[in-house]
């Protein structure tokens, strides 16, 4: 299965995709991710990166693209990929489906979760991560057992550069601009479903757990 789970940023797809990868043996590939790696790493990538993300805008489509497409293509044909965080415009849509045709494979399914705005900013600033292990926590409504600690490996967390109000609000802007549009792209070819991302965390895990076994079993 080749998903995608889109949605705004706070809207948890980091923290769920982690599960639903782990629980169905889906390679994550979290474009996210991938550009943080490469800027800790100092690559030259990485530099070209910093600015946009540091300022909430997304990276060109002529950069992201090769980049996750790589990887794509690497995990493509094994048990399948659950893509978090890419595609998020038009251009980089079509460029998966190409990608992915031409390795034999499809998109299966794109999972929108659901968010209202008001909430995003919240669970957004409140939001601690893992260096190590990309655990996500939140201050309140997710705390490690120990304040500021990594539950799985003790690494202390840390706030992404970008988790701050002021840069938040124009991620916010971007999504709505440039990645929303996305859902009438896939509702168009019959691919979107739509699921309420705001229950705790473990009962929409829940809920996106039997949605992926359901489709599964239709395939
Ligand atoms: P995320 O961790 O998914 O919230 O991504 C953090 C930042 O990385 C975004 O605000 C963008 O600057 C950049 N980024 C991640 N994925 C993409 C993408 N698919 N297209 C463009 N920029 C991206």
């Amino acid at each position: 299965m080749n998903l995608i789970l889109l949605g705004p940023p706070g809207a948890g797809k980091g923290t769920q995709a982690q599960r639903l990868a782990a629980r169905l043996n889906l390679v994550h590939l979290a474009s996210g991710d991938v550009l943080r790696a490469e800027r800790a790493s100092g690559s030259e990538l990485g530099k070209r990166v910093e600015s946009y993300m540091d300022s909430g805008a997304l990276v060109p489509d002529e950069i992201i693209i090769e980049v996750i497409l790589t990887r794509v293509r690497a995990a493509a044909g094994a048990s399948g990929i659950l893509l978090d965080g890419f595609p998020r415009t038009v251009a980089q849509a079509e460029s998966l489906a190409e990608a992915l045709s031409a390795a034999g494979e499809r998109l299966d399914a794109v999972i929108n979760l659901r968010v209202p705005d008001e909430e995003l900013v919240g669970r957004i600033v409140g939001r601690r991560t893992c260096p190590t292990c990309h655990a996500v926590y939140h201050v309140t409504a997710n705390p490690p057992a120990k304040p500021g600690v990594c539950d799985n490996d003790g690494t202390p967390l840390k706030q992404r550069t970008d988790d701050t109000e002021a840069v938040v609000r124009n991620r916010l802007a971007a999504y709505r601009e440039q990645t929303a549009p996305l859902t009438a792209y896939y509702a168009k070819s019959g691919l979107l479903h739509e699921m309420d991302g705001t229950g705790a965390m473990d009962e929409v895990n829940e809920q996106l757990t039997k949605l992926v076994q359901d489709l599964a079993g239709d395939r």
